[in-house]
């Protein structure tokens, strides 16, 4: 199958960079890469005036990042799946991304390169717009932060046509932005709270949400602005 892979959609997440450029040296037949946001990346910044990944559709007549959301939409359209990567600080956070209408596809191929943990995500990002596009969440500290092993499994899904998984995958969606008000109100920060760790009830029940809730992205200094996410089970 054709591959897009996108490194930089966030210019400071070094994975999806260092893949893009590995790939440009050992190149793989259908595969193509692309650097998301290169003016963050130069600045090495998550990025210039909005987050890229919150800037989707796109607007042609918009900001730096508004036009690479729209190039982005409109290049994908060429590839059966585009995949792209993202890290984050938080420890044990691997996971994939995908759309509330992707492909049903995207879960087979997550399933295929080990990924379990599937979050579905409603916000302006580009797997609500591209149905085609899996992100791949890796921690900085997992086993899984390793650009050969991504570059041998993107050469793997690359030669396949056909799919014969059966992939047994948790789907998440978000349901609430732990501020760092909250932090501060909860004491979160003493807590040791995990990701994909149920939140104990007694501080969901003070945080008036509904059992059990399982908190994401925990302290990620690539998202200073808030302390974490909240994330509902639905499969
Ligand atoms: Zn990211």
């Amino acid at each position: 199958m054709k591959i897009l892979v996108i490194g930089g959609m966030h210019g400071n997440e070094l994975l999806g960079i260092d893949l893009v450029k590995y790939i440009n040296e050992k190149p793989i037949p259908n595969v193509q890469v692309i650097l998301a946001n290169q003016r963050a990346i130069e600045a090495s910044t998550r990025f210039i005036k909005k987050d890229l990944n919150r800037s989707f559709p796109g607007n042609i007549k918009g900001s730096y990042e508004d036009i690479r959301a729209y190039e982005l939409i409109k290049i994908s359209k060429k590839y059966d799946l585009v995949l792209d990567f993202h890290n984050t600080y938080c420890p044990d956070n691997d996971c994939g991304f995908v759309g509330q209408d992707s492909d049903k596809k995207l879960y087979d191929i997550a399933w295929l390169l080990n990924l379990d943990k599937i979050i579905i995500a409603d916000y302006d990002c580009m797997n609500k717009y591209a149905s085609n596009c899996l992100s791949i969440e890796i921690s900085l500290k997992s086993n899984l932060y390793n650009t050969q092993l991504w570059y041998e499994r993107i050469k793997m899904l690359s030669k396949l046509d056909e799919l014969k998984v059966t992939p047994k995958i948790s789907k998440y969606s978000f349901i609430y932005r732990i501020t760092n008000e909250d932090r501060d109100i909860y004491s979160l920060r003493q807590l040791n709270l995990k990701a994909f760790q149920p939140l104990p009830k007694t501080l969901a029940k003070k945080m008036n949400q509904k059992t059990p809730v399982y908190p994401i992205f925990i302290d990620d200094k690539f998202t200073p602005y808030y302390y974490g996410g909240l994330l509902t089970k639905i499969s």
